[in-house]
């Protein structure tokens, strides 16, 4: 969005980076019809509808949106599926940039249910709210310039391995391993990325996860003080469960510094089972991590 030239008022660039609003409840919604396809298991059809729909939400906000195919084998059915990763960019001249990111797709098996049993979860904590928040960001990115540029990455193929797959998690976050091998080759190199996983449920906590802390311990820090000085009590200043996720494969494969904002999985009841279903999710708990992003983007100078 380009801010008009003429006129003789000066400081416009004070208007352009006041800080916008995160409106939870418009992200609520956003979680809601995700969950309304149905489980977006990689080859089902809820899977491409959901993607049909976040790239038509995204194409009149960002300035380029881009598909990332690649495909999925799926351990649970073994078979593979057609995956893709979204890409928007937000401010492309801007050289600085931020990478958002999450995971839309969800796992094929409640396998956290004793016994495990092998039918898809809505996933609305562990996938559509992370989801939702990156696209009520990229409203906000749209209608307001940030102070960097912007990448939102939402990956595919994060939540199909199998439990106990071993130290090297085969078959679990496929997309951010496609997306890896894609980002050293063209060599994007942003200044960080946030990931936003398993968020939004009415008690959630977000700990500094310990993963994030070995890679990317400043990343850790100046988004737990954004969090303190804008009052978000949901971000504690403690160390809290070490969870295996997209940003492990981020700092290690592509060497971007990444973290991960994510509820402990011991903290959520309902993590990989038939229970993690939108009426978890608050419009509260959404929004304290949305204004958390918001404050990153958006520093006051
Ligand atoms: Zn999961």
């Amino acid at each position: 969005m380009l801010l008009p030239l003429l006129g003789t008022h000066c400081g416009t660039g004070a208007s352009a980076r006041s800080r916008p609003e995160f409106d939870g409840e418009a992200t609520l919604a956003l979680a809601k019809t995700q969950t309304d396809f149905g489980p977006r298991v990689p080859g089902s059809e809820a899977h491409s509808q959901a993607i049909n729909w976040m790239e038509a939400f995204l194409q009149p906000l960002a300035s380029l949106v881009q598909r990332q195919p690649f495909q999925i084998w799926n351990p649970h059915y073994e078979e593979s599926a057609d995956g893709v990763n979204l890409i928007a960019s937000f401010y492309p001249e801007k050289t600085q940039r931020i990478m958002l990111c999450a995971h839309f797709d969800t796992r094929p098996e409640a396998s956290a249910e004793s016994p495990p049993v092998l039918e898809p979860i809505d996933g609305a904590v562990d996938g559509a709210a992370g989801t939702a928040i990156m696209l009520q960001m990229a409203t906000i990115l749209s209608e307001h310039e940030p102070a960097y540029g912007v990448d939102i990455v939402l990956f595919d193929g994060e939540d199909i391995g199998l439990t106990g797959a071993g130290p090297e998690y085969q078959h679990w976050f496929q997309g951010s391993r496609h997306f890896s091998s894609f980002a050293r080759q063209a060599d994007y190199k942003p200044w960080f990325a946030i990931l936003v996983d398993l968020v939004g449920d009415k008690q959630a906590d977000y700990y500094q996860e310990p993963i994030s802390l070995q890679y990317a311990p400043d990343v850790v820090r100046k988004v737990w003080d954004v969090a303190a000085a804008l009052g978000v009590t949901q971000f504690k200043q403690s160390r809290g469960q070490y969870v295996y996720d997209d940003h492990w494969i981020l700092n290690r494969d592509a060497g971007i510094p990444s973290i991960d904002i994510t509820e402990s999985i011991s903290d959520y009841a309902h993590w990989h089972t038939r229970e993690d279903t939108w009426d978890k999710l608050s419009a509260e708990s959404l929004a304290a991590v949305g204004k958390v992003l918001v404050g990153v983007l958006y520093p006051e100078e």
